[in-house]
């Protein structure tokens, strides 16, 4: 496994472990500038030895506080830190998925960089350029710019909660499936693969795995190969020059229900939780094909699939992290889950397990059997 600080270096990001507010390099960033601080309720408590670090560096800290428990990267919470950004030289994000998610947007639109203080390790979105907003009510997916600085205390990350150690896992796990998706959309339609890329990728997964009952206590030693593999994510992703190696099917199922719970006007659950749900359905999809489907090139999906954990064995992983395995835990009903089946493929047009099952019709032969099993 490569060294992820050097690599991280090559990518231009800053990954540094500290302890109680010190880290070095980024301090030595930042030293008397103005940095504006990005909150929610629960987050800030957890960035008071960064502010002090920070005043001791001589650096004039701004803090905006989001009211909300859970806040949205939307037109209005972003456009408030445009404008907050306008006053700033840096931008530290204290949290996870949303909150970097507008230090990364607002830094962009106003020429800033900017960095996050990680208090969940909940999705691979630190080191990604892009970012994910809801616009007019629908996601949109904005050019942003990547995290200069990514700080972790491992002491914050294992004691942040279960379950947003559990969607980093779930967005983790799902991976062996991307890594599955792409290689047969690159034998069944010429697509093209980054080998090293999908290396990458798939061994920081298998260390990640590995590290399933270290966070599932709660361990400090759980969160490094989490992290590393959260951070290898984005960093594949632009190796391969597109997303492949970090979404595939469950990407489009919980992109589905994004959309869904959006239209219903209902709070979207955790982004790792939906992909994780996914990755149960894509492995069904994929350990059913043999002795059931056959199809043109068969034998080489029949391969990927032997490769792939069971559909058992990566539940028990995201049941022991406190994940929901079921689509009714979330609110979501088997009629969503059956039109789910049928029409998340169509998101995008890129070749997936989900494709093959639509192209082939095979879908109208196992969507009862998913909805039971998954519902
Ligand atoms: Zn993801």
């Amino acid at each position: 496994m490569r060294d992820i600080q050097e690599l991280s270096r090559e990518y231009s990001v800053n990954a540094e472990w500290g302890t109680g507010g010190d880290f070095p390099r980024f301090l030595a960033h930042v030293c008397g500038k103005t940095v504006l601080l990005l909150c929610d309720p629960n987050t800030r408590p957890l960035a008071e030895p960064i502010v002090k670090a920070l005043r001791g560096e001589g650096c004039k800290v701004d803090e905006l506080v989001y009211p909300e428990r859970e806040p949205v990267a939307d037109e209005r919470t972003v456009g408030i830190a445009i404008e907050r950004a306008k006053g700033s030289e840096y931008l530290l994000a204290v949290g996870a998925g949303t909150l970097n998610d507008i230090a990364k947007y607002a830094g962009h639109c106003t020429n800033t960089p900017s960095g996050i203080y990680a208090t969940a390790p909940s999705m691979d979105g630190f080191t990604s350029g892009v970012t994910p907003l809801i616009i007019g009510g629908a996601k949109v997916t904005k050019q942003a710019q990547t995290a200069s600085d990514v700080l972790m205390d491992a002491e914050v990350l294992s004691s942040s909660p279960k379950i947003m150690r559990g969607a980093g896992v779930g967005d983790i796990l799902a991976k062996y499936c991307c890594l599955a998706d792409w290689r047969i959309s690159a034998r069944l339609t010429g697509e093209s693969y980054h080998p090293q890329a999908a290396a990458l990728m798939e061994e920081a997964v298998k260390r990640c795995e590995a590290s399933v009952p270290a966070l599932a206590a709660g361990k400090k030693e759980g969160v490094a190969p989490l992290m590393d593999a959260l951070l290898v994510s984005g960093y594949a992703m632009v190796m391969a020059g597109n997303s492949r190696p970090a979404s595939g099917a469950e990407h489009h199922m919980s992109h589905y229900l994004e959309t869904d719970f959006l239209r219903r006007g209902l709070p979207i659950p955790l982004h790792g939780i939906k992909v994780g749900l996914g990755t149960l359905v894509s492995l069904y999809l994929y350990h059913s094909l043999r002795h059931r489907f056959t199809f043109p090139d068969c034998e080489t999906v029949y391969e990927e699939a032997e490769k792939l954990p069971s559909v058992e064995d990566t539940e028990k992983k995201l049941l022991s992290l406190g994940c929901p395995v079921r689509f009714s835990s979330i609110g979501v009903g088997k009629d969503t889950v059956r039109r789910m089946l049928f029409e998340a493929y169509l998101i995008r047009d890129r070749f997936t397990i989900l494709t093959l099952f639509c192209k082939y019709g095979f879908m109208d032969k196992i969507a009862d059997e998913i909805v039971e099993r998954f519902s």
